[in-house]
């Protein structure tokens, strides 16, 4: 790069100086972050060791410039120079929030849970080839162990334990706000899907099966993301075993796929959702890149973005008037499917075992039973060993199902054997929040359905831009969510839309 060094901008305040040692931190995190993107899309199965060597030799630098005194000294000067409510005084908050985190750790507690959760790791693949809970309970015992430890420094004297594992996924969540709104959720949801399974109703899927070759998938996937406005100048798809988006910038946001050739399903809506990941960071306010205000604010908004693009545009009729044509471009065989007979197949409620396969009708209720037995496991009123007992009693009173084996079970889910507690909440966030979004653009933009119908999703993506995206950190999640729509989170909207679903697809309630 050639140019005056008058613009390489000196910092002349607090502020500037902290930033500048917050934008090589920031760097740090995206170098870790594209060599894992490059692990998951490109990189051959041997290269695994020496990747893990420079991921942890990364990971120590960052860490070492987070925890250093140097930072902090410069970031309590940038406080102190700060005026209450400004963009400042948000950066500072943003940045302390990681910095107390990282220094709140002491080094042994930090190392004893990257070993416990490597083993967790080993002993839950193990445990679930094997379907034996009992070879996963004493590594999980040791990371309950920890993750209690860690909790308890974190909350400090006063603070609740389970809250500061939900605040490092999203920031200012707590369990009493979210206790009301899955009861709510539980309450009106069960009855729902009872009602189904008693009415002995069931869809026909085979609109959605059949022979989807991948390139065709592919193809029309792309088509599907670069219509919703993601800018494939500024990112790329690949494909990955799981599908994940990695933003690197607003200018370079991946995004990965996977399929099945014979239902288009995972594939279109996997990837919708992906690319509704991706119009968040690809909409993050280049004014503050490399800032703590940088950041997407909560994984709860986060999700928010993905779920709206996924089943709110994705699954609606609307969106098929404008799809099916271009669907059947792609997917000749397709060629007598019509958009009636299709929608149902993509707005089932059947209950099922596996949280990553279940389908929008009983999404949530996977999540409200993950969400209360954590509670229980860290409130001490759940044991380790009673786990398998405790889930199979919930998915019998949920989705009126017998668990067959602990795989399929308590053993499903990758998140706890790293230790991973208070992350599943956040999903079921960003469905509330999703629902109550739409309602609000619904208002505003009175042809919504219209353009949609036409393909036409730039000014609902405009709203988001201009409610969610541009703001990066600058509001917590739930004033963005109140700002955007007038109102306090409520589990409301997302109920309407799950009961109009109810009606329409099998005419209960
Ligand atoms: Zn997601």
């Amino acid at each position: 790069m050639s140019g005056p060094a008058a613009t390489e901008s000196v910092p002349d305040t607090a502020l500037g100086a902290f930033l500048k040692m917050w934008s090589e931190v920031v760097d740090l995190g995206r170098a870790s972050a594209l060599l894992a993107w490059d692990q998951e899309t490109q990189m051959p199965p041997k290269g695994n060791a020496g990747r893990g060597q420079v991921q942890s030799t990364l990971a120590g630098i960052r860490h070492a410039r987070l925890a250093s005194n140097e930072l902090f000294d410069a970031l309590e000067r940038a406080a102190e120079e700060a005026e209450e409510g400004s963009e400042a005084a948000a950066q500072v908050r943003e940045a302390r929030r990681t910095v107390d985190r990282v220094r709140k750790i002491p080094t042994e507690l930090a190392k004893e849970q990257a070993l416990a959760s490597n083993e967790g790791h080993e002993a839950w693949v193990n445990a679930r080839a094997a379907s034996d809970f009992s070879l996963f309970e004493p590594a999980l015992t040791r990371l309950v162990d920890l993750k209690r430890q860690e909790a308890e420094l974190l909350a400090g004297e006063g603070g609740r334990p389970f809250d500061a594992l939900l605040d490092q996924f999203e920031p200012g969540a707590t369990e009493a706000a979210l206790i009301p709104l899955f009861e709510k959720l539980v309450g009106e949801m069960t009855p729902i899907v009872h009602a189904v399974a008693a009415s002995g109703k069931e869809v026909d899927e085979s609109p959605a099966r059949g022979h989807f070759p991948e390139a065709a998938q592919l193809a029309f996937g792309r088509r599907v993301a670069a219509q919703m406005g993601f800018d494939f100048e500024a990112g790329r798809i690949d494909l990955a075993p799981h599908p994940f988006c990695q933003g690197f910038s607003p200018n370079d946001v991946r995004i990965t796929w996977r399929f099945d050739e014979s239902d288009f399903r995972p594939a279109l809506y996997g990837i919708m959702h992906e690319a509704g990941h991706g119009l968040y960071e690809q909409g993050l306010p280049m004014r503050f890149d490399r800032t703590p205000l940088g950041e997407a604010v909560s994984l709860g908004i986060h999700e928010s973005q993905s779920r709206l693009w996924e089943n709110l545009v994705g699954r609606s009729r609307p969106f098929w008037d404008w799809c099916l044509p271009i669907f059947k471009e792609h997917f000749p065989g397709a060629a007598a499917v019509t958009a009636d007979a299709l929608w149902p197949a993509l707005n089932t409620i059947r209950p099922s075992l596996i949280r990553v396969e279940a389908d929008q009708g009983t999404y949530d209720l996977h999540i409200a039973l993950r969400f209360e037995i954590e509670r229980a496991l860290f409130a001490g009123s759940l044991d380790v060993p009673d786990l398998p007992d405790a889930w199979n009693q919930k998915i019998k009173e949920y989705l009126g199902l017998d668990v067959p084996d602990v795989a399929d079970g308590v053993l499903q889910d990758i998140h706890w054997s790293f230790g991973g507690f208070g992350y599943f909440p956040t999903y079921t966030l960003g469905n509330l929040i999703n629902a109550q979004l739409f309602e609000a653009v619904r208002e505003e933009i009175g042809d919504l359905d219209d353009r949609i119908a036409r393909g036409d999703f730039a000014l609902l993506l405009e709203w988001l831009r201009t409610h969610i995206h541009s703001h990066g950190s600058l509001y917590t999640a739930a004033e963005l969510v109140e700002r955007a729509t007038g109102a306090p989170l409520s589990p409301d909207a997302f109920l309407r839309e799950r009961r109009r679903i109810a009606k329409e697809v099998y005419g209960v309630g």
